[in-house]
């Protein structure tokens, strides 16, 4: 494949979104963090009241709406970054993820707009390395303790983040699932600045070898 992309996967509180920021920082790639399109998708439908199990109606308004994720999180030009991590949200967007239309829409966008970039991207979420670029540079799947990731949610609380694994693991379309030729990073009591440096040193294997 000719884009450069860096996949990370990884349950909730695994580290994805602050290691997939500071790895793309670093190396001067774009970033693209999946989970917030989403979440964008997920505060549209709650905002214009469509059922968020309706699967049809969910395709519909994730075909149509527009959503950017930087340098904010934006659905139709409206500034949604501080409505995306609501417990609502939390509640609502496992059940919008798991429709096989949606999925469709957002997978779509996440390839043009990792074909866009110049550089490189580092893209995070659940079905990057398995699904959306199989073929990705380097695959990264991130873990951490339950305890651990549930105090980096905050008030998110260990119930919902655990909740929201089983939901994201045993869903029919693109389950949360390691590939197998992911390379498996424990973050569990470890900086960030940490698991940047150890991800570099894979890179740098890779596009050596
Ligand atoms: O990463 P974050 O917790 O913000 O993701 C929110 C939700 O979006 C996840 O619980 C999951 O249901 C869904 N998601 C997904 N596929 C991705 C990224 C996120 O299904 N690539």
């Amino acid at each position: 494949m000719s884009v450069r992309v860096i996949a990370i996967d990884g349950p909730a509180g695994s580290g994805k979104s602050s290691v997939a920021r500071a790895l793309a920082t670093a190396l001067g790639w774009s970033f693209l963090d999946t989970g917030a399109m989403y979440r964008a998708v997920t505060v549209e439908a709650l905002r214009q009241g469509v059922d968020v199990h309706d699967v049809t109606a969910m395709g519909e308004l994730a075909r149509e709406v527009d959503v950017t994720t930087l340098p904010r999180v934006s659905v139709n030009g409206r500034d949604v970054e501080d409505e995306i991590r609501t417990e609502t949200v939390n509640d609502a967007v496992s059940i919008v993820a798991a429709n096989a239309l949606v999925r469709h829409q957002m997978v779509r966008r996440q390839r043009e707009f990792a074909g866009a970039q110049p550089l490189g991207t580092v893209v995070e979420g659940r079905d990057i390395t398995t699904v959306v670029f199989p073929n990705a540079t380097l695959k990264v799947f991130l873990t951490a303790s339950l305890e651990e990731r549930a105090r980096r949610r905050g008030e998110e609380g260990e119930a919902s983040v655990a909740r929201r694994d089983v939901a994201d693991s045993t869903r029919e379309a693109s389950p949360l699932r390691q590939a197998h030729d992911a390379l498996v990073l424990d973050t569990t009591g470890r900086e960030v600045g940490d698991a940047v440096e150890e991800i570099m040193e894979w890179l740098k294997h890779k596009t050596l070898s």
